[in-house]
C-alpha cells in the first residue's frame, strides 16, 4: 500500500548514509537533495519491462544475416575445399546465439519500491540488499502523472516528461498496489511533489483523512 515517509536513511541516489545530517540538505557524496518531515511517497509496484539495452537489436540483425549467408554458402565452401571457413562461421553463429540467450533475462525488473520526492524518484528493488538502482530527477519541464484503476487494489501509473520540441519521455510505467478509492489522493500527492510544493498541506486533498496514507501519517506524528 502507498505510504508516506520522512527523510530517507540513505541517499536515494548513491546510498550514502544521511544519518545525523540536518534536513533539508544535500547528499555530501552526490549532491541529491533530501528533505525533513513527511516528504516522501512510497509505493510498491512492478515496472513494465524496458526494451533492453540498445546493442541487442543490431546484434540480432548481424546474427540473422550471418545465418542466412551461412546457409547460402555452406555447400559452396565445402565444395571449394575450404570447409573450415564454413565450420568457423557455424561455431561463431552458435556462440553468438547462445550468448544472446544467456543475457536475455538481464534488464527484467521485479517488484520494487518507488520513493517519490520533490527532486525525483528512486527505485528500490524489493528483497535482497536495499540498494538504489536508479534515481530519476524530474529535471526540465513538468512531468505529467496519469493513474488508471485496474482493479480493486491494483492500478497503473505513468510518469511522462514533455519537453518542447522533443519526444515525450516515459519516466515510469508501472503497476502498483493501492485501494481504488485512494487513487485520487495518491495522484494529488505526486502532483504536489513534482511541482515542488511538497506535502505540508496534504490535509487539503479531498479524501486524504480517510485514505490508507493516513496510517503512515499518524505513526509519523506519534514517533516525532
Ligand atoms: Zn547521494
Amino acid at each position: 500500500m502507498p505510504s508516506l515517509g520522512g527523510r530517507p536513511e540513505h541517499c536515494l541516489s548513491c546510498g550514502y548514509p544521511l544519518e545525523g545530517l540536518p534536513a533539508p540538505g544535500a547528499c555530501p557524496e552526490c549532491g541529491l537533495e533530501f528533505y525533513g518531515g513527511l516528504t516522501m511517497l512510497q509505493i510498491a509496484g512492478v515496472a513494465k519491462r524496458g526494451p533492453g539495452p540498445a546493442w541487442r537489436k543490431p546484434v540480432w540483425v548481424v546474427l540473422f544475416i550471418g545465418t542466412f549467408l551461412w546457409i547460402q554458402s555452406a555447400a559452396l565452401l565445402w565444395m571449394m575445399g575450404v570447409f573450415w571457413i564454413s565450420l568457423l562461421l557455424f561455431v561463431s553463429l552458435v556462440a553468438g546465439l547462445t550468448a544472446m540467450g544467456v543475457t536475455a533475462r538481464q534488464g527484467s525488473v521485479g517488484s520494487e519500491y518507488f520513493a517519490i520526492t520533490c527532486a525525483g524518484f528512486g527505485r528500490i528493488p524489493v528483497g535482497g540488499k536495499a540498494r538504489i538502482t536508479e534515481f530519476v530527477r524530474w529535471g526540465e519541464g513538468t512531468p505529467a502523472v496519469r493513474i488508471e484503476r485496474v482493479g480493486k487494489y491494483w492500478a497503473k501509473i505513468r510518469l511522462v516528461r514533455k519537453v518542447p520540441d522533443a519526444k515525450p519521455e516515459v519516466l515510469l510505467d508501472a503497476g502498483f498496489r493501492c485501494p481504488a478509492e485512494d487513487l485520487q489522493v495518491v495522484e494529488q500527492l505526486i502532483v504536489r511533489l513534482i511541482s515542488g510544493e511538497g506535502l505540508e498541506d496534504r490535509d487539503s486533498i479531498p479524501g486524504y483523512e480517510k485514505s490508507v496514507l493516513m496510517a503512515s501519517d499518524v505513526r509519523y506524528h506519534q514517533g516525532a
